[in-house]
């Protein structure tokens, strides 16, 4: 079973004049700001277009294109395009609900009001609430599946991508490659082991009774290979929504970006899907990459391919991506978090080399706290009375600092913002390793039980929580 969406023109400052011919009056300050918007984006509005290729076997991979996206409605020059990539496991509903609800809580994770440089500014941050927000509202609803999830907003010439989970987002631009998502795998993260080890999780493989080692390397309890997704309630507190988030600004000379599932990942390297679609436009481009990786490898999971093409209105070329050799790129820019608060910084970049894919921000750190904190003046962007990451209004005292139990005493106080609701605090805590359960014996005892098709497994720490479904794969 396989589903295509067409090629999707737009993006560009003029395309998406919905209030133009109206009639109706516009206010002044909305006429202003459009006016002062437009004139300062329209040279970086490129034009975007997209395509998308699917192969299905389980039905667990969701996608969402959305080219025309207002932050203001009426307001042109506050588009943006989004596109997301969740491959679920264990059922569906984790995928299906982050879909549904994420580019909202984006939204509602930011004022609307703000200018495009102060918004691009706090939109890792507001990435991290809403992946927060979305997975502890899916938890109200629903305990076991759980979601990779990549979510791309494309604004302008600048890329943000939030990502947990093992999908990938790819970048070439420049005859460069360059990851722009998490690999949040056990087995590609010693990080991610540690953090599980340290909050009192343990990372293992599957033993065979018998004593041979099989498969990934797991979280016990729970047995999931993923370090981090959306849902999966019943797999623990150690499976954390933090997303990594990195915004990269491309060069006038454009890229294509490859969103794509793990079905395409166990089967093609970033160089290999690029070279195989190189002369296609967007949607059979999407197409050869899938068919390439299940010709490969055969249809053994959903096997999803999302492609983007960002072409810079001055280079006017329908193939924007020049034939050179591509290798693993390094960013050419040294990483600098972004001070918008610096104004000197916007106009460094104004004026910097165009031919460069500038990073501006990286951060893959899992603990909220230090998410949710930057450089960045927080109180431009978080209301004083307002949860941080569920948004629920908040009493006078009510509100708890992220630095409420800051290990450095200090620097920072119990009063400064951005404040969370007692909820959000305690999932917080529980992220971070700070309830871990008490007065479970570990290790060393061998329990035998049955996975998937009645085979025989043992494992040999943390036995309480088995039951014959509980174990699981990202698969
Ligand atoms: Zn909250």
């Amino acid at each position: 079973m396989s589903s295509r969406a067409g090629s999707v023109g737009g993006g560009s400052s003029s395309g998406g004049g919905s209030s133009a011919g109206g009639g109706g009056a516009v206010p002044l300050a909305v006429l202003l700001r459009r006016e002062v918007a437009s004139e300062r984006t329209a040279s970086e509005r490129p034009e975007l277009h997209s395509g998308l290729f699917s192969q299905a076997k389980k039905g667990e991979d969701f996608t969402f294109l959305k080219p025309e996206c207002e932050r203001l409605p009426g307001v042109p020059s506050s588009s943006f395009s989004a596109f997301g990539l969740f491959d679920g496991h264990n059922g569906n509903g984790a995928a299906i609900y982050t879909k549904e609800n994420l580019l909202n809580n984006i939204l509602s994770a930011v004022p609307a009001d703000l200018n495009r440089e102060d918004w691009l500014a706090a939109l890792p941050r507001a990435l991290v609430a809403a992946f927060v927000k979305t997975d502890k509202d899916f938890q109200t609803k629903a305990r076991s599946s759980g979601t990779t999830v990549t979510f791309v907003i494309i604004d302008g010439l600048v890329i943000t991508v939030a990502s947990v989970g093992d999908s990938r987002c790819v970048l070439e631009a420049e005859g460069s490659i360059y990851h722009l998502s998490s690999d949040h795998r056990f087995d590609a993260s010693k990080e991610e082991v540690d953090r599980v080890i340290e909050s009192g999780g343990d990372v293992g493989r599957l033993n065979v009774v018998g004593g041979a080692e099989i498969g990934p390397l797991r979280c016990w309890p729970g047995g999931l290979c993923l370090s981090r997704s959306i849902g999966d309630q019943d797999v623990g507190q150690f499976i954390v929504p933090v997303p990594l988030v990195k915004q990269v600004k491309l060069s006038t000379a454009g890229g294509r970006l490859i969103i794509a599932s793990d079905g395409v990942w166990d089967a093609l390297s970033p160089e290999v899907a690029f070279n195989c679609s190189r002369e296609l436009p967007p949607e059979p481009a999407a197409e050869q990459i899938v068919k390439t990786a299940v010709h490969s490898k055969g249809l053994r999971d959903d096997t999803t391919c999302i492609v983007v093409d960002i072409i810079a209105e001055r280079t006017n070329s329908s193939m924007p991506l020049p034939k050179k050799q591509p290798g693993i790129g390094v960013f050419k820019n040294m990483f600098c978090k972004k001070k918008s608060s610096d104004s000197s910084s916007h106009a460094d970049r104004e004026y910097m080399d165009p031919d460069i894919v500038e990073e501006i921000f990286e951060d893959g750190c899992a603990f909220l706290s230090r998410r949710l904190d930057s450089e960045y003046p927080v109180r431009n962007m978080f209301k004083l009375f307002i949860c941080a990451i569920c948004q629920v209004e908040l009493k006078p005292n009510q509100g708890i600092s992220v630095h409420e139990d800051s290990s450095q005493p200090g620097s920072l106080r119990r009063w400064d913002g951005p404040f969370l609701c007692q909820s959000c605090q305690e999932k917080k805590e529980a992220m971070e390793g700070k309830r871990r359960s008490r007065g479970l014996i570990w290790r060393s005892v061998i329990y035998t039980y049955f996975i998937k098709h009645q085979s025989a497994f043992s494992y040999t720490t943390r036995p309480h929580y088995y039951s014959a479904d509980s174990s699981r794969s990202s698969e």
